[in-house]
């Protein structure tokens, strides 16, 4: 696949703070859904009580799940929104911070749970960004 670049205009913006021992991932795709939200670009900052986060395999294709049941902060939370089964997709990599400063992450999946958290979204309107089978990578990309 060549690269592939698409212009957005810039959306409605958003700022929430999520609910203590609500789950990081279904929380934000809960609201993009109930705003109709299908591009954006996703940041937060926070602390997590356990965090669920996976690796993905190039040569395997597929995800290695990984998981940490202590409280860490979440020091780095880079995503996005786009559509996939036609509902609205959060793909995030984010890092977390254990007492000691050491440091865990990859790709986040469900089952991570909030202590605190603020996030943004930035909403990127007039472009439609759906994912679709890679058969190169094995993912799920637009
Ligand atoms: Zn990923």
């Amino acid at each position: 696949m060549p690269t592939k670049f698409w212009e957005a205009k810039a959306g409605r913006a958003f700022a929430g703070r999520l609910a203590t021992g609500s789950d990081l991932v279904e929380e934000i795709e809960r609201f993009c859904l109930e705003r109709e939200i299908t591009a954006a670009q996703v940041t937060a900052i926070g602390a997590v009580r356990r965090a669920r986060y996976a690796y993905y395999e190039q040569g395997e294709h597929r995800y290695l799940e990984l998981e940490s049941d202590t409280h860490h902060e979440i020091t780095g939370f880079v995503g996005n929104v786009s559509l996939r089964d036609d509902k609205p997709f959060l793909h995030v990599h984010a890092t977390f911070a254990d007492a000691g400063g050491a440091t865990v992450g990859g790709h986040l999946r469900r089952g991570t749970e909030v202590f605190a958290a603020e996030v943004m979204i930035r909403e990127l309107g007039d472009v439609s960004l759906a994912r679709l089978h890679d058969e190169e990578t094995g993912l799920a990309l637009w």
